[in-house]
């Protein structure tokens, strides 16, 4: 990890239309290679930064800049430099896991690399489901899909949205390993989560979000011994 910033947020805000304000001033850095674990409450804001942030939510004030380039002139290099996980399951049903993870390669512009893609699958134990259609397979298995679609064309930021939400173990294992090789090669990983204790075990630093303001960000274990999980889980809660 270095301290030189993959992403810089300057003064960002969010109103959606109707008023609510959902982001009010973040200014964040995300440094080259971290984990970086964004913790909040149920409606606190963390899916609107991450919108925010890949360009596909836009701010209504401030400026970010991901792998040098600004979220709103240079959308598609953003996008390229970027492997989303949602939170919904929300992916194409009629495809084959096989098609549907290639494919996303190509919309970024990366040649066809099935060596690469069957990496993928297999470090997700999709390998034996590639020719399977997406709807029929289970709620766990679409999650894995939807990881294999973030990471096909090789991104250089990491996104996952509450990927803990409603996974097995197994998968959650599966993925942290992912996370932590992914780590190691160089990509940088932003996670959001309700769970201290997966920001605890996970990330490098941690910011905390409340109701739109990012009211802490820290050193892990700097912020433990400062905090610690209760009054952490407190904050949380405010
Ligand atoms: P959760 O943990 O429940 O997923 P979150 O921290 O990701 O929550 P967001 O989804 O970013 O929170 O939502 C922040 C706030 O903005 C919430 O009050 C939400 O209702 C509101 N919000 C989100 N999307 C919209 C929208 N399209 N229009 C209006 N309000 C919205």
């Amino acid at each position: 990890m270095s301290n030189d910033p993959i992403i810089s947020i300057r003064g960002v805000s969010k109103t959606y239309s109707g008023g609510f304000q959902a982001l009010k001033n973040i200014n964040l850095e995300i440094r080259r290679g971290e984990i970086f674990a964004l913790l909040g409450a149920n409606g606190a804001g963390k899916t609107t930064l991450i919108g925010v942030i890949c360009g596909i939510v836009n701010a209504s004030a401030g400026s970010i800049i991901a792998d040098g380039h600004d979220t709103v002139r240079d959308y598609r290099a953003v996008r390229a430099a970027i492997g989303l996980v949602p939170q919904e399951l929300h992916t194409d049903a009629f495809e084959s896991v096989w098609a549907t993870v290639s494919f996303s390669r190509g919309l970024f512009g990366k040649p066809p690399n099935p060596d690469y893609v069957e990496k993928v699958l297999r470090d997700l134990s999709l390998w034996d489901k590639r020719d399977a259609k997406i709807m029929s397979l289970s709620g766990g298995m679409k999650r894995r899909v939807l990881i294999a679609k973030a990471l096909a064309h090789e991104p250089t930021i990491l996104f996952l949205d509450e990927p803990s939400a409603g996974v097995d173990v197994e998968l959650r294992h599966d993925m942290w390993r992912m996370v932590r090789e992914l780590r190691a090669n160089g990509t940088t990983i932003i996670l959001t989560t309700h769970y201290i204790e997966e920001a605890e075990d996970m990330a490098d630093r941690i910011g905390v979000i409340n109701k739109g303001e990012l009211i802490i960000v820290e050193d892990k274990a700097v912020l433990m011994r400062k905090l610690g999980k209760k009054q952490l889980t407190l904050t949380l809660r405010q």
